[in-house]
């Protein structure tokens, strides 16, 4: 077939694949269709994978499982070799990774490099060190209790952050003695295909990582619902989640979330208002809105209304929409027509329900090509309405005003969601204070850095379990209390 991007941009290997990877192999699908890569930049179909089938996932499923075995009973000091010469092969992979995130996601090539590649090289490094270590053993009593691994684990993510998403769940599988069937997002698969070509180089065993590329409807389900997997490691929608979660439960699978958010950053008084206020508009933007954890309502003391309105304004004017390849675009398109299309909807809700436009909005020029939005927020959100509750993923910010801490809290804390959060004050104790009494799985403080060895997951619908450092290594973990 005629590809469309230029092939500076990338080369016709990394665009057409032919082939899924299962024990070991590059291999055959078993069916014969395939699932086109599309540019959201321009719309054009860049790239093709196989779609794969139940036959598929079936002969992977069987790969991953004849590994088992061995790859539990590998010593640490070796699983942890293996994984540095996967991040070796990884990194030298790092302009072609970030260009074909650029391409298929549509990130900027700076966002693509320094974040969608950068962070999961980070959690593999880091994962190099947690390998190495013996698994704890406790003495409890009369018991001995020790950590095995869980077994084969189904990995199921989308496609916001194509690497990392897959990265959060293959490094600490590997690392604890899990072997993993991937099936990566049907709109993003290209970055999968780069990282098997990391895994071939490196010489994993056969059947440790599988990949099985295809659609939610016919690789998600057959894997989440497959009898021999152990764990469904999942990262997408919350409606997704409780589709997997009913599949897995007819088997007493094991299942880990990682779902939707509807972030607040909560600005109280005292705050540095011009920093917070250019920084949570980034994280609100960040990857053009499509981060599970972007702080989305931002809510600020009426005291500073005014003033952080227009500061807001002024910060959404300096992102400029565009091609990711330009070095001066900050924000690139929606993943697809679909995506954009969804976003559109949730900005002309919020008109009707008389939410106020601030900047942006449903006639704001974007580019005439690809699937482009342009950054919009609302003032004056009701807390109840649709905008301030339902995840938009896309450069959309709800803005709220509160009268004192304790409605801030309240307000925050007013979602189905809770995945991550922010607060903003000088007085370090009163940031705490209310840190602890947002109900979400991490806040942070004046805009703290994130840590990669931190514990990441939400509490209510954003998801179940814990990603990242020891605690992300304890999902793929069963316990087990040996008395004597
Ligand atoms: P999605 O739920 O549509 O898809 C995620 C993955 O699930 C894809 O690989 C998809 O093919 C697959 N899938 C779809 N239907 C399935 C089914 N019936 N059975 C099995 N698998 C199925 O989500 P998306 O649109 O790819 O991603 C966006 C969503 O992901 C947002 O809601 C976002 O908040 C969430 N997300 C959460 C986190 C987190 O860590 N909490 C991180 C990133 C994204």
């Amino acid at each position: 077939m005629d590809l469309a991007a230029p092939p500076t941009q990338l080369p016709d290997a990394l665009r057409l694949r032919r082939h899924l990877h299962i024990g070991g192999e590059w291999t055959s699908p078993a069916g014969t269709e395939v699932i086109d890569v599309e540019n959201p930049s321009t719309g054009d179909v860049v790239g093709q994978v196989p779609a794969g089938t139940a036959a598929d996932v079936d002969a992977a499923v069987a790969a991953a499982r004849a590994a088992f075995p061995g790859w539990a009973a590998t010593a640490p000091a070796e699983r942890s070799a293996h994984l540095d010469r996967l991040h070796t092969a990884l990194a030298a992979r790092a302009d072609d990774l970030a260009r074909t995130i650029a391409v298929e996601l549509g990130a900027p090539l700076k966002l693509a490099t320094r974040v969608q590649v950068a962070l999961p090289l980070t959690v593999l490094r880091d994962h190099v060190a947690l390998a190495a270590r013996p698994p704890v053993e406790e003495s409890i009593g009369n018991s001995l209790v020790v950590r095995e691994p869980v077994g084969v684990v189904g990995a199921i993510t989308p496609w916001n952050y194509p690497l990392h998403q897959v990265m959060a769940k293959l490094a600490p599988a590997l690392a604890a003695g899990c072997t993993v069937v991937l099936k990566p997002s049907e709109l993003t698969p290209l970055t999968a295909y780069l990282l098997f070509d990391a895994v071939t180089e490196a010489g994993l065993p056969p059947g440790v990582l599988n990949l099985v590329p295809g659609t939610g409807a016919v690789v998600g389900e057959a894997l989440a619902g497959h009898p021999d997997v152990d764990l469904v490691s999942f990262t997408g929608s919350t409606v997704t989640g409780t589709r997997i979660m009913r599949l897995a439960a007819d088997r007493i699978a094991r299942v880990a979330l990682e779902l939707g958010g509807k972030s607040a950053n909560v600005i109280l008084p005292d705050a540095d208002l011009t920093t917070a206020v250019k920084v949570g508009v980034g994280n609100a933007l960040l990857n053009s809105g499509q981060t599970c954890t972007a702080w989305t309502r931002m809510l600020v003391h009426r005291d500073r209304y005014d003033e952080a309105l227009e500061l807001i304004a002024t910060a959404v004017a300096g992102y400029r929409l565009g091609d990711p390849f330009d070095p001066s675009t900050r924000l690139g398109p929606l993943v697809s027509a679909a995506q954009a299309e969804r976003v559109r909807g949730h900005v002309e809700r919020a008109v009707a329900d008389g939410a106020r436009l601030v900047v942006g909005g449903p006639d704001a020029p974007v580019p005439a090509q690809g699937h482009f939005v342009a950054p919009t927020v609302f003032a004056d959100v009701h807390p109840d309405s649709a905008l301030a509750q339902e995840e938009v993923f896309g450069p959309v910010l709800a803005v709220i005003p509160f009268d004192d801490t304790d409605e801030a809290v309240a307000i925050a804390n007013n979602s189905k969601y809770g995945l991550a959060g922010a607060v903003w004050s000088t007085d370090p104790d009163a940031a705490l204070a209310v840190a602890r009494r947002l109900r979400t799985g991490a806040v942070d403080i004046n805009g703290a850095s994130f840590n990669p060895l931190a514990p990441f997951g939400g509490y209510k619908q954003s998801g179940l379990g814990r990603e990242l450092g020891v605690h992300g290594l304890a999902e793929f973990c069963e316990l087990k209390a040996i008395q004597r």
